[in-house]
């Protein structure tokens, strides 16, 4: 053979030619069929498992009946707490005494206990955000007998000044994927599942948001494509939609504002004059830019988007059918500590209720810091050595804002995603209840700085908001058309018995510190807010087994496992796609002899999922179907049935998290102000002087959402 390729080359040659001509057509068929069998599985488990969880959005009818028990008044809480003090009291004299008698009549003793275990709470929850509100709903619905306070009103913290994204985080996951880092990984993965519970679980306040990631560059279509590739295979069948490459033209039909050409942010010059404020309005005044990186096409993915204030109020109001005691305006001033033993536990909380001043003695086997941002100011009544021993610290705050802009920015059904910002950041531009918002900024607090309550966005924050997006719209916006700033605090979480300062990264701590046993639940995302609260509840349990051996003895048994990821929370059950539909319907009567208008229908729909047409109802009988402020479609009926329904105590509690009416428009806010007191007002039966400090504290309010 050896020799015949030698006498004839030429022959040998094509030979070889031709062998490596069929290896090549071999591998490609192999490799083609390889591909096409994998797409091919890879889609029909996908579709299947997308039909499967699409199932599983619809809440099962027995998932939750106790939300017609009727939700108790405040006045009824209190009272409930009062009793409890009184006899917690009572039972405390009756032990000291018994101890000094030193009579061991069993029998006795056995009636104490149970008289001990209706005098005192299983569980205080400190805070109630989406991780006080969640702990409370799934602790009251396992059995665990609950009180929730929160100092201003659910969800006055954090938790109503999100990016409003449920979502496992496209950011984390390539961090995850360039460090190796497999718990990063593991976070993503429980993120997206909970994505998924969330949108179960609250389908009237929240839906399937589909996000572009636009791209300037050839190589980043295929690297945006595999990243976000990625992000469906790591979601499986918790996956919303699959991601897809668009094409130039039909990213620009679908998102019609979005740059056709990018301005060069990165040139030297641009960024100079950037910095300097007064250039700002030149430069973002400029026309749609004629230079610069044409458009390529876009990534589109999908994440879940929901209105965080309202879940939050409705996470409480299902608490609170369930059984849980939920008090806002009401504040932990102190920890109660165990005077009877040398266990230094803490037992319980002295409370104020801040709209009368008045103070209350908590008792609970168990209790739990949910307070988010300010865990370690209540860390600090146990321990005062953390307000000062930043080592002790558990949480450091950082601050990020968010612009509103008018809806033009953005089509009604696509939001973008800038992956990267000069920082190094992602900036989302998302259309959010007939508006657009853009954010966020991130800025850590200086050390030894407090966590400023209402943290007000700077102006520069706002401008850089604005800059960052300009390049990447056909329009450039103005600061004049800004309607609405805000600022949340973000609570990043560090476990204090790790010293590694890189622990700052991980998602969420849950620790129970000694000797005190209370749990400090802090750090996390919105949309892991169930997990945390299954996780703590579950620690909850260990601790009471643990500590409480009348608890152990007579009600574990009654403890049910824990049911939060499948339970709508109120409005969720009679939701269907056609309920805005059947508002418009049924409104018919009471709006002035006509239907509502569909954005009020819809807005009702949203918000209220199957109690839409009990506001429409009442809007038809009191009269109350106007609107608040011609920009905005919430209705006066809303202000009574926030008051009557859902806690709501205050003008800023209806403005800002009821009706989201701060967060969308201020100007619109400050002008229907005065028709939120007179009704609210009307309904708690405010006098003349509470009504004028009402006006003078909510005026004030609505200035932090105004730039500074
Ligand atoms: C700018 C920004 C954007 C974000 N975007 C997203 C997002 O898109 N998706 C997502 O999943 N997550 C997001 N997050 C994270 C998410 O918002 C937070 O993780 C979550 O809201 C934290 O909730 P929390 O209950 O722990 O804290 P909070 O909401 O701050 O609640 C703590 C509560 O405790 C109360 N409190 C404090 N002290 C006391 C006391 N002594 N007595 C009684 N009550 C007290 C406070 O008043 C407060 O209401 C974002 C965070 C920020 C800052």
């Amino acid at each position: 053979m050896r020799k015949k390729e030698k006498i004839f080359p030429s022959l040998h040659k094509k030979k070889r030619k031709k062998r490596k001509e069929v290896w090549m057509f071999k591998t490609a068929t192999k490799a083609f069929f390889g591909l096409t069998c994998g797409s091919f599985a890879y889609l029909t488990y996908n579709a299947y498992a997308f039909d499967k969880d699409d199932e599983r959005r619809k809440l099962p009818k027995e998932s939750w009946s106790n939300l017609e028990r009727p939700l108790r008044l405040r006045s009824e809480m209190f009272s409930q707490v009062l009793e409890f003090e009184k006899r917690e009291r009572a039972s405390r004299h009756l032990k000291r005494g018994k101890r000094r008698r030193k009579s061991g009549d069993d029998r006795e003793e056995e009636e104490d206990k149970d008289k001990e275990e209706e005098c005192e709470f299983d569980l205080l929850v400190v805070g109630g955000g989406a991780t006080g509100a969640g702990v409370a709903l799934d602790a009251q619905t396992r059995g665990l007998r609950t009180i929730v306070v929160e100092r201003e009103d659910f969800g006055s913290g954090t938790s109503s000044k999100s990016t409003k994204l449920a979502h496992g985080g496209v950011r984390y996951l390539e961090k995850a994927v360039f460090n190796l880092d497999i718990g990063q990984l593991k976070l993503v993965f429980e993120a997206l599942r909970e994505r998924k519970v969330l949108l179960q679980n609250a389908p009237h306040l929240s839906q399937v948001l589909m996000i572009a990631t636009p791209c300037y560059e050839w190589y980043e279509v295929p690297y945006y494509w595999v990243g976000m590739k990625a992000y469906d295979v790591v979601a499986g069948t918790s996956q919303l939609t699959f991601s897809s490459f668009m094409s130039k033209t039909r990213t620009i039909q679908e998102f019609p504002t979005i740059a056709k050409r990018k301005l060069q942010i990165d040139d030297e010059d641009l960024l100079n004059k950037i910095k300097k404020r007064d250039a700002v309005d030149e430069i973002l005044s400029t026309e749609e830019p004629t230079l610069g990186k044409s458009l390529k096409g876009s990534i589109l993915y999908s994440d879940g988007q929901f209105d965080d204030a309202r879940l939050n109020v409705a996470l409480a109001v299902t608490a609170a059918h369930a059984g849980a005691i939920v008090l806002n305006h009401t504040s932990v001033i102190s920890l109660i500590k165990d005077d009877d033993s040398q266990s230094k536990k803490v037992i319980g909380a002295v409370i104020r209720d801040e709209e009368t001043g008045k103070t209350y003695k908590v008792h609970a086997k168990c209790v739990v810091n949910c307070a988010g941002p300010f865990a370690d100011e209540v860390r600090a009544m146990d321990d005062p050595d953390i307000e000062t021993d930043k080592n002790k610290k558990m949480v450091s705050p950082s601050l990020g804002a968010h612009v509103v802009l008018p809806k033009y920015y953005v089509p009604e059904k696509f939001g973008m995603i800038i992956p990267k910002t000069k920082d190094g950041r992602v900036v989302f531009l998302l259309p959010w209840l007939d508006h657009a918002v853009a954010g966020t900024t991130d800025i850590a607090l200086k050390p030894g700085e407090k966590t400023p309550q209402n943290p007000k966005a700077t102006g520069d924050e706002v401008d850089y908001i604005l800059e960052t997006i300009a390049p990447y719209l056909a329009l450039r916006p103005h600061r004049a058309e800004v309607l609405s700033v805000w600022s949340g605090a973000r609570p990043l979480a560090k476990d204090p018995t790790k010293t590694n300062s890189s622990d700052l990264s991980r998602d969420h701590v849950i620790v129970k510190e000694t000797p005190s046993d209370v749990i400090v639940v802090a750090g996390g995302k919105w949309t892991t807010y169930r997990l945390m609260a299954e996780e703590t509840v579950d620690l909850v349990l260990e601790t009471l087994i643990e500590s409480s051996p009348s608890f152990a003895k007579n009600q574990l048994k009654n403890i049910k496992p824990c049911r939060t990821s499948n339970m709508g929370v109120v409005g969720a059950h009679g939701h269907k796609d056609s309920l805005s539909a059947a508002v418009a319907q049924s409104g018919g009567e009471g709006f002035g002899g006509s239907n509502p208008d569909p954005d009020v229908s819809r807005h009702l729909a949203k918000s209220y999922g199957d109690r839409a047409m009990a506001v429409a109802s009442l809007a038809s009988f009191a009269k109350l179907e106007k609107r608040l402020h011609p920009n905005v479609p919430v209705i006066e009926a809303e202000v009574v049935y926030a008051a009557r329904a859902e806690f709501c105590r205050s003008a800023s509690d209806f403005l800002a998290r009821r009706s989201r009416m701060a967060f969308l428009d201020i100007k619109a806010s400050e002008m229907a102000l005065e028709r939120v007191i007179e009704l609210l007002g009307r309904e708690l039966k405010w006098g003349w002087r509470k009504r004028r400090e009402e006006r003078k504290k909510t005026k004030e309010f609505l200035k932090s959402f105004r730039a500074t």
